[in-house]
């Protein structure tokens, strides 16, 4: 705190307060409308600022007397004396406390920042955003960054219902870039098609562009495209991780099938394993599951053919995917497209086909070596982020979080200490709240 007079100090204990009384130095107060001196006294207005924690002492409550004088250079209007302590949007909370508190909600819940600190969880996350908007134009890659494995990935944002329509809700999706030598999001754009995959390649350079080898993405055309079109150097792999997505889709449309046929039978039995809230037992790994679970299954099995089938063809699929050289993986996939003919299962012979059509993208992925580790990581980030954050109704701040959670908008990239104590005055002018 600069240029104020403290007159005294308290604390407590047992509530973990630190009790600061004080006031401007006269001699130092200028006008907060053009920094001018100020006149004659009109009154001292008081204030209750809050502070970063000092010690042990939780909360720190500024209780500042502010000067009000006349402003020459404003017309002798009345004006407060700037106080060069507070945050410029958040006038009850000094810059330390803000950039205290933003760098905790860089790696924990708004919520629990503001039980931490015993602050408004409200104005925690008005915070956080404000914070993310000013580190926005800040941010830029490492100089040094690997691009030599990228995927790009779909996440969903949110399902809008039309209000007064029975039409299938609206989805919303979230495109992002992913750098798996770093496993980090570079940039996000909102939809899935080419235009999206698009926009994200454009924090790119030209030559960076080109130094991707390997770009795994989902069986997704438009993403294809462009990838061809801009990175021309990358050979296109379909990953696991998508295909597992695929292939347990295709398994889950025989469950819901199988489901309704229970039933109309009534079959109770069947209705109670098929159920959507069981759906990972069955395509959970046999070796995870509980006796119980295991026994029932292996009846279910026993009664329900095309589950079986079901069952086989998914693992089956895993196992190609497995495979180490494309010799195997090739002879592999043959028998597990006569399997699926075999099964008579559509939805797995609609997969088939959309296989066969990727046959050599998936190629690329068996010679890539690439895990899926990264991607999963981040989708799962992702997903813990859209429980906590009060639902993101709002595309860009739902963009910014992932960037900071999951990328590099945050004080570990974006040199921030100086928020500390001053707010550098182009950002926060332009970020209206
Ligand atoms: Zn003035």
């Amino acid at each position: 705190m600069q240029n104020i007079i403290i007159e005294k100090v308290e604390t407590c204990e047992t509530e973990l307060k630190y009790k600061i009384h004080c006031r401007q130095d006269r001699q130092y107060c200028r006008c907060n409308h053009c920094y001018g001196p100020l006149g004659a006294t009109h009154e001292w207005k008081d204030r209750v600022i809050r502070g970063p924690p000092v010690g042990a002492y939780t909360e720190t409550i500024i209780y500042l007397k502010q000067f009000r004088g006349h402003c020459i250079s404003c017309d002798d209007k009345v004006r407060s004396a700037n106080i060069n302590f507070v945050h410029p949007n958040f006038q009850n909370m000094t810059m330390a406390l803000c950039e205290y508190a933003g760098r905790l909600m860089e790696e924990i819940t708004c919520e629990a920042v503001a039980r931490l600190l015993r602050l408004n969880p409200k104005t925690m996350w008005d915070l956080d955003q404000v914070r993310m908007r000013m580190m926005k134009p800040l941010l830029s890659l490492p100089e040094e960054i690997d691009l030599n494995f990228m995927s790009a990935d779909e996440v969903h944002f949110r399902s809008l219902r039309k209000t007064n329509s029975v039409a299938r809700p609206e989805i919303k999706f979230v495109t992002t870039l992913v750098c798996y030598k770093e496993s980090k999001i570079l940039s996000t754009a909102m939809g899935r098609d080419s235009k999206a995959l698009k926009a994200c390649l454009d924090v790119l350079s030209a030559p960076q562009k080109l130094s991707i080898n390997f770009f795994a993405v989902d069986m997704h055309d438009p993403f294809i495209k462009v990838i061809k079109r801009y990175c021309p150097n990358a050979e296109i792999c379909i990953d696991r991780f998508h295909l597992s997505q695929n292939v347990n889709d295709a398994f889950d449309w025989v469950r819901k099938h199988e489901f309704s046929l229970a039933k109309k039978q009534n079959d109770e039995f069947q209705i109670k394993m098929l159920a959507p809230h069981r759906r990972f037992v069955l395509v959970e790994k046999e070796k995870n599951l509980e006796k119980k679970d295991l026994k029932m299954l292996d009846r279910l099995k026993e009664i329900n053919k095309n589950i079986l089938n079901g069952m086989i063809l998914v693992e089956h699929f895993h196992a190609i995917l497995d495979k180490k050289e494309v010799v195997e993986f090739r002879k592999s996939l043959t028998l597990w497209y006569r399997l699926v003919r075999e099964s008579g299962l559509k939805p797995f012979r609609k997969l088939a086909s959309t296989i066969r059509k990727y046959r050599l993208n998936i190629e690329s992925y068996i010679r890539s070596k690439l895990t899926t580790a990264v991607s999963e990581g981040l989708n799962n980030k992702i997903k813990v982020l859209k429980r906590m954050g009060y639902g993101y109704t709002n595309e860009q701040s739902f963009q910014l979080k992932i960037l900071q959670r999951c990328g590099f908008l945050n004080s570990k990239f974006i040199n921030t200490t100086g928020w500390f104590w001053q707010i550098p005055e182009n950002l926060a002018l332009n970020t209206p709240f």
